[in-house]
């Protein structure tokens, strides 16, 4: 690990000034970031800590939005009797993000602003229309995941929060890569006034929307309404855990069953 400063903000704007100071990097649960540099894979002049900047961290509800605190740590999420009770598959997704210390640590705009492929939260704000919300402006969520390990955040933008739609019904199931715990496929799908919606993690360089399935499910909500529905595997990723006709064929599946645990 190189050397490098360490700031500990009390609010977002002290958080923003220091970031726009040098080469710094924010640090929410460290989960990515620390281990990338203790192999040298970055390095940075400072770090800026969220760790004390409380007004994001936390659960809400806003009106007809589920609204969460970028800091907001996986566990704290999982456990939320709020979530479990006005979006239940949000909490059941945080639940099944890596191992205890991992959700201990780990924050959803950790999570979101590191992109990877295979992240599961980048599922739920594509598979329900969310809204994320920075200390410089909102960003629809269909717009915020760009390619692998990219976003729409600009340099030194800092994630507050994002605002979830609650729907009628939504569910998120996810096939894990059994060493790692990543999905090697994991869908989440909702169903409210605007649609169906289906996104799909895991399968390709970023999060995508099941465009097929979501026309399908629209006319029938039922696991069903997909017999006959494809994907293509030309985009989708081919490495040691999975083929792209295996994740190809994964996708139909994983979303037939999350169909059925959102009935
Ligand atoms: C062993 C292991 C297993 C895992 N399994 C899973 C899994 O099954 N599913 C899954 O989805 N994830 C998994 N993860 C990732 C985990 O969910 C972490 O949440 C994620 O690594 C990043 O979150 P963090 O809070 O630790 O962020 P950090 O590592 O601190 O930061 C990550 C990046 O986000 C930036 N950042 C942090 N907060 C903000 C903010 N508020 N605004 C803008 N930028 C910000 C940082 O600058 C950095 O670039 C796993 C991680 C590990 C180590």
């Amino acid at each position: 690990m190189y050397d490098f400063d360490y700031y500990k903000p009390a609010s977002v704007a002290e958080a923003a000034r220091l970031l726009a100071a040098g080469d710094s990097k924010l640090l929410a649960g460290g989960m990515s970031l620390i281990p990338s540099l203790k192999m040298r894979l970055n390095r940075y002049s400072a770090l800026v800590d969220l760790g004390a900047v409380l007004d994001i961290k936390g659960i809400r509800r806003d009106g007809n939005f589920l609204v969460i605190g970028a800091m907001t740590p996986h566990a704290v999420v999982a456990a939320s009797a709020e979530v479990r009770k006005i979006l239940p598959a949000i909490a059941s997704l945080a639940e099944g993000i890596g191992d205890p210390l991992v959700r201990n640590r780990g924050t959803m705009g950790g999570s979101m602003a590191n992109a990877d492929p295979a992240a599961d939260y980048p599922s739920a704000i594509l598979g329900l229309g969310a809204t994320v919300v920075t200390h410089l402006r909102q960003i629809a969520g269909d717009d915020f995941f760009k390619g692998v390990f990219e976003t729409a955040l600009q340099a030194g933008e800092i994630i507050k929060e994002v605002h979830f739609p609650i729907p009628q019904k939504a569910a998120y199931t996810k096939y894990r890569q059994p060493a790692s715990r990543f999905a090697l496929v994991g869908v989440f799908v909702s169903k409210s006034a605007d649609g169906v919606r289906v996104a799909v993690t895991g399968a390709a360089p970023s999060v995508f929307r099941f465009t097929a399935a979501e026309a399908a499910l629209a006319k029938r909500f039922d696991p069903a309404a997909l017999d006959g529905i494809t994907i293509k595997p030309d985009d989708l990723n081919s490495d040691i855990h999975a083929s792209a006709e295996y994740r190809a064929h994964c996708v139909v599946e994983i979303t037939r069953r999350a169909v059925l645990a959102a009935q």
